[in-house]
């Protein structure tokens, strides 16, 4: 039998309450009794509830004390006074002083770069930076390059949202109108070219937005990056240092990428070490894919507030799929004037075959395979639920009503097992 068990914890001023959700189908009730406090940057009202589910890792922070209640079962609760806030609210003050100074010289804001391993609290730092700004009345952009687990669409996409609210406690920042490109894979590694492409493309259209969006600009962005930051990784790192012009990148628990960045990178980039929290959890990969996992049947059917997808068969015939990246051949057997690497971005078609089941396909704002493909932003997603080769038919879920445009679809190979 469970009891719902409560639990109140009064926090002293600077002093952080800690809570996981482990068990399965575990709900656990967070309510600010009095004082005021935080959740990676967000204020939390007084008196309201806010749910957490299974998987969820918290931190209540307070900078003046309060008292708050937690209902249900917790796998681990407990008040951490150590915590590296005051550190990050002075890297906010830093940035904030930066874009006071472009507003004064009609330039351009901060734009800084988040980096470090796995599990060092990237995304929370990326999402308190971005709280604390929008908190100051600015519109700073959130750049996603965490194709594994990324905050902004389904995994396998890189993207960028204008911030224009703080992260809503339970979830997270608001997706509206996301610039969003598909990569299809949950790490850079697996096609290094296509993922230099497309982190150059958003680089490129976001530089452009910001000059015609005064605010914004100002405002500067964040970026949060993959934990991948050894070899080929750390290349990838450096590869959007250059394309977004970073002015400052924020080392989080790394001291040999910290003195790499400090060698390597112009004079004019501030690379900065930053400890990480103490609470910051690591997470198994089984947890890391039903992270991805929970992301993607969020993208279909919400979190909190529900989203109804919609089910339906459509032909084969009336299908454009495409792979990106054809099978590399040596430099010697290349046509005259492209590289091997070229191959790794060109457009193969797939015909639809029972493979494609559980699949996600991202629905391109392409014209057609001519019309540059990867430098488009895309529209959404659906998911592959079923084929059927005798009727020629694929069973899609889509958040859109049918038809699906008559435009083209790219494969991913990230699956999602529908059984809602
Ligand atoms: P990274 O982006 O480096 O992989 P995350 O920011 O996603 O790391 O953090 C990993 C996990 O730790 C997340 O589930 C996050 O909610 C949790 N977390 C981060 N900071 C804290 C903290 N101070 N207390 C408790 N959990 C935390």
């Amino acid at each position: 039998m469970t009891e719902v068990q409560l639990q109140e914890f009064k926090l002293e001023p600077d002093s952080e309450l800690r809570f996981e959700v482990e068990s399965k189908n575990e709900k656990v009730v967070l309510e600010v009794k009095s004082g005021y406090a935080e959740l990676f940057g967000t204020e939390l009202v007084k008196g309201k509830p806010y749910e957490f589910h299974t998987g969820a890792k918290v931190a209540v922070f307070t900078w003046h004390g309060c008292t708050v209640e937690l209902r249900g079962r917790t796998e681990v609760s407990y008040i951490a006074k150590e915590t590296p806030m005051v550190v990050y609210l002075n890297v906010h003050a830093a940035l904030e002083q930066q874009r006071v100074a472009a507003e004064q010289e009609n330039t351009r804001g901060p734009v800084t770069m988040v980096v470090g391993p796995g599990d060092v609290g990237k995304s929370t730092l990326t999402r308190i930076l971005l709280n604390y700004a929008v908190r100051m009345g600015r519109r700073p952009i959130f750049v996603e390059l965490d194709v594994g687990q990324g905050h902004i669409s389904v995994p396998g996409t890189v993207g960028a949202l204008l911030v224009e609210r703080p992260a809503s406690i339970e979830e997270g920042f608001s997706q509206q109108a996301p610039l969003v490109y598909h990569f299809g894979h949950k790490s850079p590694g697996e096609n290094l070219e296509l993922y230099n492409t497309i982190v150059s493309r958003l680089a490129e259209v976001i530089a452009e937005r910001c000059e015609n969006n005064k605010k914004a600009s100002t405002s500067g962005v964040i970026i949060n990056t993959c934990g991948w930051v050894k070899g080929a990784g750390y290349k990838v790192l450096t590869h959007a240092a250059q394309a977004f012009e970073v002015d400052v990148i924020l080392v989080l628990d790394n001291e040999r990428l910290y003195n790499e960045l400090k060698r390597d990178m112009p004079k004019f980039v501030k690379v900065v070490y930053l400890p990480k929290s103490g609470g910051v959890v690591e997470r198994s990969s089984t947890q890391r894919a039903e992270a991805r996992d929970a992301r993607i049947r969020e993208y279909f059917y919400g979190k909190r507030t529900p989203y109804y997808p919609h089910s339906f068969d459509v032909k084969f015939s009336d299908l454009k799929i495409y792979k990106v990246g054809a099978p590399s051949l040596p430099d010697s057997c290349m046509p005259l004037g492209m590289r091997a690497e070229d191959a790794l971005t060109k457009l193969v078609s797939v015909w639809p075959a029972p493979a494609l089941a559980h699949r996600l396909l991202a629905v391109s704002f392409a014209a057609g395979p001519d019309d540059h493909v990867l430098h488009c932003n895309l529209a959404g997603f659906v998911c592959v639920t079923a084929v059927d080769p005798e009727r020629q038919t694929l069973t899609i879920l889509s958040p859109q009503p049918r038809p699906l445009p008559a435009t083209v679809l790219l494969l991913s190979d990230l699956q999602y097992m529908d059984n809602h």
